[in-house]
């Protein structure tokens, strides 16, 4: 079935595995959330449309055939997108073929003023990824890891607890005099705080084992998905370590002004 995730978030080319039922008025029509510039907002789309073949059996020897969804703005009631979309022969994936508008470029406004000087590489990325251009994007954001590392694990240690942050240190130290951003990584992965990692699993490990595998001969397709990973642990990384500092930092200034009051 398409979900919301597929229509929001998936770039066109990329393969969604996924179960396609033979009754098309059995296919779910998810409704989905993207900016409208008429509401200039976000805002809810739903599909005004039945499934029907759009463009009938694109390759006369197969059963493949391309489906059409027509949203439009529950805000405005003007707004319109429009999404094709390949169902593969035996129904057991899908690929967008086409969208209107076009896949927002853009990253999340926050994480990009975090990224500062590098948020250039983030935006490339995206375009990569939109065009399923795997082995690029994958070369993007392995260069935003690798100018970022540094300043990443420097943040990472004003959230280490005070009785292990001399351990941190020693190890920072090493990273500082490892070239290699992989090793880097490496080196101090299991020191991350509890607070960074996402449900037990650990940003660093992930970014880590997906910046090994790396290029070595793989495919645009393969690439895609370490890709993905990378710019996920990145930007969950970066978002996560600004959010904990900010309420570290609110967290302070509050427990300050009760014991002052109390005095
Ligand atoms: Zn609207």
């Amino acid at each position: 079935m398409p979900n919301k995730q597929f229509i929001e978030n998936y770039p066109l080319y990329k393969k969604f595995e996924v179960e396609i039922l033979s009754t098309m008025d059995k296919i779910d029509k998810p409704s989905v959330n993207f900016h409208c510039s008429e509401c200039g907002s976000r805002q809810t789309y739903v599909m005004t449309n039945e499934y029907h073949y759009a463009s009938g059996i694109v390759n006369t020897n197969s059963l493949a055939y391309n489906l059409r969804c027509t949203y439009l703005c529950i805000g405005c009631q003007r707004s319109q997108r429009e999404f094709f979309i390949y169902v593969s022969p035996d129904r057991d994936w899908i690929m967008k073929i086409g969208q209107y508008p076009a896949w927002e470029i853009q990253g999340d406004k926050g994480i990009e003023r975090m990224l500062g000087a590098h948020r250039g590489y983030l935006s490339r990325g995206l375009i990569c990824e939109s065009q399923g251009y795997g082995i690029g994007a994958f070369s993007y954001y392995r260069r935003i890891t690798e100018e970022i590392i540094d300043q990443l694990l420097e943040d990472v240690r004003d959230l280490i607890p005070e009785d292990e942050r001399e351990a941190f240190n020693e190890v920072l130290a090493k990273v500082k005099s490892t070239r290699q951003t992989s090793e880097k990584i490496n080196l101090i992965k299991d020191m991350l705080p509890s607070s960074l990692l996402i449900d037990g699993m650990n940003p660093l490990g992930i970014l880590h084992a997906a910046l090994s595998k790396g290029l070595h001969a793989e495919s645009d397709e393969e690439c895609l998905v370490h890709a993905e990973t990378v710019r996920e642990s990145v930007v969950f990384l970066t978002s996560q370590i600004s959010e904990n500092k900010k309420s570290k930092a609110a967290f302070s200034d509050k427990m300050r002004k009760l014991l002052e009051k109390k005095k």
